[in-house]
């Protein structure tokens, strides 16, 4: 059987701190905190795991580290609370899970993923997805688990002002998500959040809507971060597949087309991580930086924030 130039990316959020407010101490903890998602996800490629098992490893790892939106480091809803979001889909099988509004569940893409294997369902949502959680057993967390000061500050600041964020320069945000290629040639893509800061009535962003902020099919795998409403009104993450097979692009143009034509056309922020079937790995992004890393078969890993930086060849305003 032919082995496949397994690869992995992973996205910590398209919300970045301001270039100016990235101290060396502060960029260190995003850069260890990536390198070590990106780590045990690489490990399970390395040691013939699946693509999926390897993006539930590194979105799991996001998911604990309180310095992104997801999971442990969800943002604060206008009530106060955490509702969070997820999704996973496997390339060659479509199969995909998804939940929206879970409260108090450690890791939302593992209830994403019983969702796939232990359901007929694609999405569940609120209380039903909580009581689906509590069968499967499932980890929860107690409220104070999810309990940030700076973020609660932040979400204080939202309301004071009446705005729906997507912050950039608040510190501590970035809905997370891992794309993975194995070496039997599957393809994966996870995507966990918190969404959007101060969100009302429900909100629930593109994350876990297959299609829009997570998709994988036998060609690509990609997890989006941004302003999610924007990315669910261009299907971001399928239309790059569409761009792809019906267009004929190749990975990199076709991802740049959805985020500096699609998405920027109609105002919409944010960036993207995807892979395809022969492991290049393209990560656009229209915004100040994107928490990102990645890693190829035989490869050193590579880390990045903003544009432009660390050989990135990707400048962040240019159009195709
Ligand atoms: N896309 C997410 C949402 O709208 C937010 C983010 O990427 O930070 O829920």
């Amino acid at each position: 059987m032919k082995t496949h130039n397994y690869c992995i990316a992973i996205h910590g959020g398209a919300g970045t701190l301001l270039r100016e407010k990235m101290d060396a101490r502060l960029r260190k903890k995003y850069e260890n905190a990536l390198s070590a998602a990106l780590d045990v996800g690489y490990a399970m490629l390395e040691g013939g795991g699946s693509a999926l098992d390897a993006v539930v490893a590194s979105v799991s790892a996001l998911e604990d580290c309180p310095l992104f939106n997801a999971g442990r480091g969800s943002v604060f809803n206008a009530r106060g609370e955490h509702e969070m979001d997820a999704a996973i889909m496997e390339g060659s099988s479509r199969r995909v899970g998804a939940v929206a509004l879970v409260r108090r569940i450690r890791n939302p893409i593992h209830l994403a993923r019983a969702v796939m294997e232990h359901t007929d369902h694609v999405l569940l949502a609120g209380k039903g997805a909580e009581r689906f959680a509590r069968k499967m057993k499932i980890e929860r967390k107690p409220k104070a688990y999810f309990f940030e000061a700076l973020r609660y500050k932040q979400f204080l600041e939202a309301k004071r002002e009446n705005k729906v964020r997507l912050d950039h320069d608040g510190g501590t945000f970035g809905t997370v998500g891992a794309v993975a290629l194995d070496a039997s040639g599957k393809l994966a893509a996870a995507t966990s959040t918190g969404g959007m800061t101060n969100k009302r009535w429900g909100r629930i962003g593109d994350s876990p809507i297959p299609g829009a902020g997570t998709w994988a099919d036998d060609r690509c795998a990609v997890s989006c971060t941004g302003t999610g409403e924007y990315f669910i009104r261009v299907h971001a993450a399928a239309q790059l597949s569409c761009l792809m097979r019906y267009g004929r692009q190749s990975l990199d143009a076709a991802a740049r087309k959805v985020i500096f034509e699609s998405l920027q056309d109609i105002g919409g922020e944010g960036g993207l991580i995807a892979v395809d079937h022969r492991g290049h790995i393209s990560m656009p992004f229209n915004t100040e930086g994107m928490y990102r890393a990645s890693r190829c078969r035989g490869e050193a890993a590579w880390i990045g924030i903003f544009g432009g930086e660390n050989g990135d060849a990707l400048p962040n305003d240019q159009r195709i």
